[in-house]
């Protein structure tokens, strides 16, 4: 059988500093787990746009439909800004995502216990979180038409966005959701807004009958999109997965974000359709944050959130919980031993660069594994 195989596109900026933090584990695997990955690497963004002239080559484009799971690190920077916008480094990430039809994203909030102070909420209300938006990611009020603005003359116009959603797209999402609660702790909220909006009514509906057919074992509740941001601050912990359509998961992803501290720390993954046969769905892991221009080159980005993006990627693309489990815990006791980044660095720990801390989880997890 073949290894499972992985593209990777470190991108711009901090991009390629971290992702050596997971090539370094990536090898350790190889050599000490025998868990090798076939691994290709390429260009996106603006380091593609300046060999190729666009963000996104038709080439890596047919890499990246054919791996098991693309890893990327984040794109953009001041040199790209003026680029028309087509040619823009973001350009060649959304194509991506639109072409491998990326429909659900996993952003997961967790808040380490080390870093519970880092939170604008109180400590007890966040240690130890670990909630999982699922966002529908490709349709919705972002994609809906029409989507206009009209000159009504007279100094006045009208606005339109169309928010849409089909049986099917809320059929899928709903059955990631249920599918991942069942590997964590069984629970989905669905949030919408069913009282003033006939998607809500509609999203209620499909939620519920897929529950009914294939998920009963899971516990579903509703909620009302608004209360559900409400809860989500006033009391998180009560949260493990959360799906959603594409407008409140931007907000409710925005949200659970922020309750764990830094941008550093914040991994994702967008996964599309399971193939028929092997049941492996499209994937592209990527930690939240983007090229940061501002410190790439100094060697002091956090390297964990693409850490923790690798994790999922092992966790949801290649079946492999006891080590997404393994780095999650390795991460967790570096953070314990007072190992910080400079974004996340408070008084009375050591501050250490990107290769530092990418060294010091890995000689964890080689503690964790063996
Ligand atoms: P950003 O996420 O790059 O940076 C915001 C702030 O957070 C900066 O001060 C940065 O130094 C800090 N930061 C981010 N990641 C960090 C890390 N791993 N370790 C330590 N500090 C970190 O967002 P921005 O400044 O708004 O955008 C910069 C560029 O990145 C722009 O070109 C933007 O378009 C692009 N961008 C790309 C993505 C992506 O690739 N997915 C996402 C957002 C922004």
């Amino acid at each position: 059988m073949s290894n499972p195989s992985l593209l990777i596109l470190a991108g711009d900026g901090i991009g390629p500093e971290v992702m050596a933090e997971v090539k370094k584990i990536i090898g350790w695997f190889g050599k000490k787990r025998g868990i090798a990955f076939d691994v290709s690497e390429d260009l996106v963004g603006g380091c593609a746009y300046d060999v190729h002239g666009v963000p996104l080559a038709d080439t890596t484009m047919a890499k990246a439909q054919a791996v098991d799971a693309v890893l990327l690190g984040a794109v953009g920077g001041p040199n790209y800004d003026k680029l028309d916008f087509s040619l823009k480094p973001e350009r060649g990430l959304l194509r991506l995502r639109k072409e491998m039809d990326l429909y659900a994203n996993l952003r997961p909030a967790q808040c380490f216990d080390a870093l519970a102070d880092f939170s604008s909420l109180k400590r007890e209300v966040v240690a130890g979180l670990d909630v999982m938006i699922v966002r529908e990611l490709t349709s919705g009020v972002y994609f809906g038409e029409p989507k206009e603005i009209t000159d009504l003359g007279g100094g006045q116009k009208r606005a339109v966005d169309t928010q849409v959603y089909e049986t099917y797209e809320i059929e899928r999402i709903a059955d990631v959701a249920f599918d991942l609660a069942r590997k964590r702790s069984n629970l989905v909220h669905s949030a919408e807004k069913r009282n003033v909006m006939k998607t809500g009514v509609l999203w209620k509906e499909v939620v519920s009958q897929v529950h009914e057919r294939e998920f009963k074992d899971v516990t579903l509740e509703h909620q009302l999109a608004d209360s559900g941001g409400m809860q989500l601050v006033r009391n998180p912990k009560q949260f493990d997965v959360i799906v959603t359509d594409n407008l409140f998961g931007d907000l409710l992803s925005d949200i659970a974000a922020m309750l764990t501290g830094s941008l550093g720390m914040l991994a994702s993954a967008s996964l599309g359709e399971a193939d028929p046969k092997t049941k492996k769905r499209k994937a592209l892991y990527e930690p939240v944050h983007g090229s940061a221009p501002d410190i790439a080159g100094k060697g002091v980005a956090n390297p964990i959130a693409m850490i923790a993006s690798f994790g999922m990627a092992l966790r949801y693309s290649f079946d492999l919980g006891a080590e997404a489990d393994a780095i999650d815990t390795a991460i967790a006791k570096v953070l314990d031993k007072g190992l910080r980044t400079g974004d996340i660095m408070s008084a009375g720990c050591k501050q250490v660069s990107t290769a530092e801390m990418g060294s010091a989880i890995l000689a964890e997890l080689e503690t964790i594994l063996g």
